[in-house]
């Protein structure tokens, strides 16, 4: 990757971007011709990957550009059908660039398994009967994998845990710790579970019933952090027709907006909503299980028994605005469809990630830029006016227009302020 700056990128035909693309990320276009619809999935492809397929369902790609995360500059595709968020992050990752980037890290890749054990008399007896046999357990679950074991993965612990109350009254849940590498894992850890059910049968007297990951992957977390300097966030001075912000200003109000989402509920879930806008956007576009990303963030932010914000904003001993995100991340570079979906091939290709770890990285900068695009807009002139031109684009689209009409009918509902399908089609009318 050379850089991740392409200036005058969105003014370009889309086969020109492409072109671009492959001469900033220092990649053949043929290794990232599968970005675009007619060279990515084929219709016998999906075939293979779901049950009664009759095609397939394209969304958008857009490239965020300007990210540089742990020193790396790359280009960052992003699947999403939602207008403003690849500009939203784009922005920010340049801003974020003033600051030298994003800083991300990874913890191990270690998934867990649950498996509920029931119909157990002594609870705390068969607790400790796992524990006395935890090594052969894990040797038993380390061997159902020799291909991720011999990549450096396999069974790293186990833990017991006690549920009081439920609906069916007390039961065992024994917890498999698996790195799983560069996997996301589901498959492997779901395997070395239902592998170890007789075994735990056996040692404690009970039914095993279920055996299954659990998405709330918090052993497996990405953090990330960047630091915008306080004169990058001003904008609008001097402009007699906008609103003039200092940098103060806006940092300042970012703040305000974050606290907001940390106190309260309603406020969060639109929040992290923000962040997934991002993270998902690159999680599709790599061919990753954007459901498992979700359920882990979710049930991450409510971890402490009280839903909050997934990310921190605030002030640092300069002055500048510094915000951080940790969340699970429980995506692969290997296994289910990243291996099997041409565009997601190309979309690694495009990154040049080497490991799991690296993507990880790389999908928590998005997040935060994401978050901060939407903070920074709430926190000054609003969200509406720099969404305004793209959701008016597509109102005139779903208005029935085409070709050039696009245009004309959504600069006109933006210079009449008010973007609606009824005068979508009124203005159609007009111009016929
Ligand atoms: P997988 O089984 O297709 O691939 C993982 C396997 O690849 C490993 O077990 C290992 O044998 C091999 N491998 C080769 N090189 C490796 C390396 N460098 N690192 C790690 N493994 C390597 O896929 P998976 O990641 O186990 O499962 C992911 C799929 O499971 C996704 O499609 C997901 O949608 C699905 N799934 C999810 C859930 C859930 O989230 N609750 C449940 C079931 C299935």
């Amino acid at each position: 990757m050379t850089t991740s700056r392409i200036p005058g990128f969105y003014n370009l035909p889309l086969d020109e971007r492409l072109d671009k693309l492959a001469e900033a990320a220092g990649v053949a276009r043929a290794d990232i011709i599968a970005l675009q619809t007619a060279h990515g999935l084929m219709d016998e492809q999906a075939d293979h990957m779901v049950e009664n397929a009759v095609g397939t369902f394209a969304l958008p790609l857009g490239i965020g550009l300007n990210f540089i995360v742990n020193g790396r500059e790359v280009l960052v595709p992003m699947a999403i059908e939602e207008p403003s968020v690849v500009a939203g992050a784009s922005f920010m990752a340049k801003l974020a660039r003033s600051g030298g980037g994003f800083t991300a890290s990874m913890s191990a890749p270690e998934m867990i398994g649950q498996m509920q054990v029931l119909d157990i008399k002594d609870l705390m007896a068969a607790s400790l009967r796992l524990y006395e046999h935890k090594a052969e357990l894990l040797a038993e679950a380390d061997a159902v994998d020799p291909l991720l074991k011999k990549f450096g993965g396999g069974a790293r612990d186990l833990e017991v845990r006690i549920i009081e109350e439920s609906p069916i009254g007390a039961f065992l849940v024994l917890h498999l710790i698996y790195d799983v590498r560069d996997a996301m894992g589901a498959n492997a850890v779901n395997t070395a579970c239902e592998k170890l059910g007789a075994h735990v049968e056996e040692l404690t007297g009970g039914r095993v019933h279920l055996k299954i990951l659990s998405n709330l992957a918090d052993r497996r977390l990405a953090k990330v952090q960047c630091t915008i300097p306080v004169k990058e966030l001003a904008f609008g001075e001097g402009d007699p027709a906008g609103h003039p912000y200092s940098g103060e200003q806006v940092r300042d109000g970012i703040i305000e907006a974050w606290a907001f989402a940390a106190a309260d509920l309603y406020r969060a879930a639109t929040h992290n909503k923000g962040i997934m806008n991002g993270v998902d956007a690159v999680v599709i576009a790599t061919g990753n299980d954007w459901r498992a990303i979700e359920a882990g963030a979710h049930a991450y932010a409510a971890r402490d028994g009280r839903y909050t914000s997934l990310s921190t904003w605030s002030r640092d001993t300069q002055g500048n605005l510094t915000g951080e995100l940790e969340m699970p991340m429980a995506v692969g570079i290997i296994g289910g469809a990243t291996k099997v979906h041409p565009a997601a091939i190309a979309a690694l290709k495009l990154m040049g990630v080497q490991t799991a770890a690296e993507l990880a990285g790389i999908i928590v900068s998005v997040g935060l830029a994401q978050n901060l695009a939407a903070l920074r807009a709430l926190a000054t002139e609003g969200i509406q006016r720099g969404h305004m031109s793209l959701h008016a684009r597509q109102v005139a689209i779903a208005a029935g227009a085409v070709g050039d009409q696009i245009e004309q009918v959504a600069a006109q509902m933006v210079a009449e302020k008010t973007v609606r399908i009824d005068l979508a089609e009124r203005i159609m009318k007009s111009l016929q």
